[in-house]
């Protein structure tokens, strides 16, 4: 069943008569509802009972891109990483050409999240957003929208979680994330910068990405590694060995339908990736391809605090 909230109704339940709020509640609600009572905000919960009917700018990934996240954003149309594995093109009707050239804003971004974070926050969500799953928040090209997609997102009382290959170009966006809300992650399919530079043209090379998440890591904050795609089996467990002591979590996934990777003996890796998971110590989310082969009542939770 839907719920639904209005902020006018809760505004009445706290005894708001009208005029300015002091109270921190009634601030809070004042500014989600818009200034000296705008229009009220309906929020319906969707059954998932994170994301709202009718957002589409905050939405609610399906398919592999949900097991990552219950909710993400994505500012720009394009990339320019260049990631000769990418299917975003093929989602979006783009041509790879175009898809490739760069990053822009997407039309009217901001006004479009302000409304939808504000029907989450009536809806008293406070989950982390990703950013992103059709582009990269620290592309080479233009990241004008990713400081003020993450401070509407903050605003309105959700926590955000980025996932990137840009490596250091994050850096100037560390004092935006908080220890005990947000997280950090960056997907690392290799060590080798000939091999990244075949797949990932445009991609910061992995050390560069690896050196950004002990960054963050040390100024407290949480960060996960996405081993997804594995092109190559024995470079995700080289980078899994490389970094365990400065990331938190390992989420782990194949490669589909890339031929070089027909032949992968996936149970054999899926068990190598348990075995070493555990003599390190680190927490890993195994996902739904490789599920099939983990021992069965293997504890793999979906979803695990990401923060600290
Ligand atoms: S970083 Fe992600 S969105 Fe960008 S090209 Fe690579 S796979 Fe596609």
């Amino acid at each position: 069943m839907q719920k639904q909230f209005d902020l006018f109704q809760a505004a009445a339940l706290m005894g708001r008569k009208g005029g300015l709020s002091t109270s921190p509640a009634k601030q809070e609600a004042a500014r989600a509802n818009g200034p000296l009572g705008g229009r009220p905000v309906i929020a319906n919960l969707n059954p998932d009972g994170v994301s709202i009917a009718g957002c589409t700018i905050i939405y609610a990934p399906k398919g592999q891109a949900g097991e990552y996240s219950a909710l993400a954003t994505n500012p720009y149309r394009g990339c320019g990483h260049k990631c000769a594995y990418c299917y975003v093109p093929d989602v979006l009707r783009m041509s790879r050409e175009d898809f490739d050239a760069g990053a822009t804003p997407r039309p009217n971004f901001l006004g479009l999240l302000q409304a939808d974070a504000r029907k989450y926050q009536a809806a008293g969500v406070t989950e982390q957003v990703m950013l992103s799953f059709t582009t990269d928040p620290f592309n080479p090209f233009d990241v004008s929208l990713t400081r003020p997609t993450i401070e509407t997102i903050k605003a309105h009382g959700m926590a955000f979680c980025t996932l990137t290959k840009g490596g250091s170009r994050a850096l100037p966006f560390l004092d935006l994330f908080r220890p005990d809300r947000d997280a950090f992650a960056s997907t690392l399919t290799s060590l080798d910068d000939a091999f990244s530079l075949k797949w990932e043209r445009g991609a910061a090379l992995p050390g560069d990405r690896i050196a950004t998440l002990r960054r963050f890591r040390d100024a407290g904050i949480f960060t996960w590694v996405s081993l997804e795609p594995t092109l190559d089996t024995d470079s995700s467990l080289a980078i899994i060995s490389a970094t365990h002591q400065f990331v938190d979590l390992y989420k782990v996934g194949r490669a589909n339908y890339l031929p070089m990777t027909n032949t992968t003996d996936w149970k054999t890796y899926t068990h190598r990736v348990i075995d070493l998971c555990h003599r390190l110590g680190v927490k890993h989310y195994i996902k739904q391809d490789l599920q099939p082969f983990l021992p069965v009542g293997y504890p793999n939770p979906r979803r695990v605090p990401q923060h600290h």
